[in-house]
């Protein structure tokens, strides 16, 4: 097929023409288990190769990205994985893992990996145990693969990967003087696919980001066309038979951002928009993104909790929920008056309330501007995590925050609901210390249960002060736990407002 020759030429143009950043040093290690193609088209099948077992422990190999979708399809269990050792007939395979192995195999590659027959599938401890395990392999995994193919345009592996992009209509044709003959001709819209990025089915899930940007080069198949994405660039199927290259800064930032100093907060923005099977795996899909970043980006001393990096501590703690409807422009922020449902839920623990990954759905960050932002009085003493298994960057268990500063106390106005909520204080004015209520600054609150949990007491603690505005998160205190409090949000005021209001430092801890 024409596509398996241009795939080809990329390949062979990235490893061998493209900058350093696309070339290839050593031989990788292979992952735990990989598919073994070779007698894919003399038998038909497949193996699925144990690399502890096998003599070949190093090699090139291809790794696959797509949406699991709902469709229950093979997958490798405890029970199947000596069966799978034996083979997987082709046509046991959904249409997305067969196309995948077809790519392989016309790249020349001997071996493909693909989560769900790689990973141990299973509600067993065996099993979950393996999942952990490899789940803190992402990085490597799609680190080292020569190619990731991304099934970028379907919703679940039977969709397959090659999708009809274009028509091809045999039409008669004449050169100038010459004699008419029937020549195919392909036809392609000018516009491609009305179809953004965004849009594409596996931008949509939350796993397939960090398999995106931790690979080194991806092959994409998406709704009408191919592309080819690496550290060099960008580039498209042609469309008149030249081979196009186009260059789209919006892809390559993507794909290198994490290499190239792409902001934390822009990295977690996009993440939250996207969705998760099992909520719980908030942290973990994500977790190979944080690692990277931790190598390429952040110090070494510098430590990830939950989702927030403690070097930048003050910033990354005033994350703000945004309204769904708003989440791909990030323009308005979730303002919960005007949102009746709770999106996020709470059954099972997640992270501590500070953390992102406490919620669902799309978060944002105020507007810091760079230069003339700088902490606030408070001080942070202690910042911990406790992990799930082990791994730094995966779930938690639970996490305090330890900070010094001064506690404003207050309470939440809705009546204003076109400009509010806002955060109410009373404040002494005169000699004869009247007491006036008054509007402090704007609450953006974290989710629907937070309204009913705030509508007591709040507290407000300070932490960034950014040109006008200083930003702190509003605090409810933990029933009979004197001195520990959650988040229920953030709040903006101008600074002039607070220069007349003050509280005496206290430490507290924030859970
Ligand atoms: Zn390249």
């Amino acid at each position: 097929m024409e596509t398996f020759n241009l795939a080809r030429k990329w390949l062979n143009k990235c490893l061998n023409n493209h900058s350093s950043d696309c070339k290839v040093a050593t031989v990788p290690e292979l992952p735990p288990r990989v598919l073994d193609v070779s007698l894919a088209q003399r038998t038909g099948q497949v193996q699925l190769y144990i690399t502890s077992e096998g003599a070949v422990k190093a090699a090139n190999y291809l790794a696959l990205s797509y949406c699991w979708g709902q469709v229950h399809s093979i997958t490798t269990t405890k029970s199947t994985i000596e069966d799978r050792r034996k083979g997987i007939s082709m046509s046991e395979l959904p249409r997305t893992i067969r196309d995948a192995v077809k790519v392989t195999i016309e790249l020349g590659y001997q071996y493909l990996w693909v989560d769900r027959l790689c990973i141990l599938q299973g509600t067993d401890s065996e099993s979950l145990d393996d999942w952990k395990y490899q789940c803190g392999l992402m990085e490597q995994i799609y680190g080292q693969a020569t190619v990731t193919i991304s099934a970028s345009a379907v919703e679940d592996p039977e969709g397959g990967l090659f999708l009809p992009r274009r028509f091809a209509l045999k039409v008669a044709i004449r050169e100038t003087g010459g004699a008419w003959r029937e020549e195919p001709v392909l036809l392609s819209c000018a516009r491609p696919s009305k179809k953004s990025y965004d849009e594409e089915p596996i931008n949509t899930r939350a796993w397939t980001m960090q398999e995106y940007l931790l690979s080194p080069r991806v092959l994409v198949y998406s709704t009408r066309t191919v592309t080819w994405v690496c550290s060099s660039g960008f580039f498209k199927e042609p469309l008149e038979g030249n081979e196009g290259v186009h260059w789209s800064r919006e892809y390559i930032q993507r794909l290198s951002a994490i290499n190239n100093g792409y902001d934390w907060h822009t990295l977690v923005t996009n993440y939250c928009t996207r969705n998760l099977s099992r909520n719980n795996d908030k942290l973990t899909a994500f977790a190979g993104i944080a690692r990277r970043f931790h190598k390429q980006r952040a110090k070494a001393s510098d430590r990830y909790l939950a989702g927030i990096w403690k070097a930048q501590i003050a910033r990354d703690l005033l994350w703000i929920r945004v309204a769904p409807a708003h989440i791909t422009t990030g323009a308005t922020f979730y303002n919960p008056s005007q949102h009746s449902t709770s999106i996020c839920s709470t059954e099972e623990y997640r992270a501590p309330s500070w953390s992102w990954a406490s919620i669902d759905g799309g978060i944002s960050y105020p507007p810091f501007t760079q230069a003339a932002s700088r902490r606030s009085a408070t001080r942070i003493l202690r910042a911990e995590t406790h992990l799930e298994n082990l791994d730094e960057y995966g779930s938690v268990t639970g996490g305090e925050i330890e900070a010094r500063g001064s506690l404003l106390p207050g309470w939440l106005n809705f009546e204003d609901s076109q400009t509010g909520p806002w955060v109410m204080v009373d404040v002494k004015s005169g000699s004869e210390a009247v007491t006036h209520k008054k509007k402090l600054g704007y609450a953006f609150l974290d989710d629907k249960d937070g309204i009913q949990r705030a509508s007591g007491n709040i507290f407000c603690l300070n932490l960034v002060i950014s040109g006008k505005f200083v930003y702190g998160l509003i605090l409810i205190s933990v029933p009979e736990k004197p001195g520990y409090f959650t988040r229920v949000g953030v709040v903006r005021i101008q600074r002039a407002e607070l220069a007349s209001k003050e509280a005496p430092d206290e430490t507290i801890v924030i859970l």
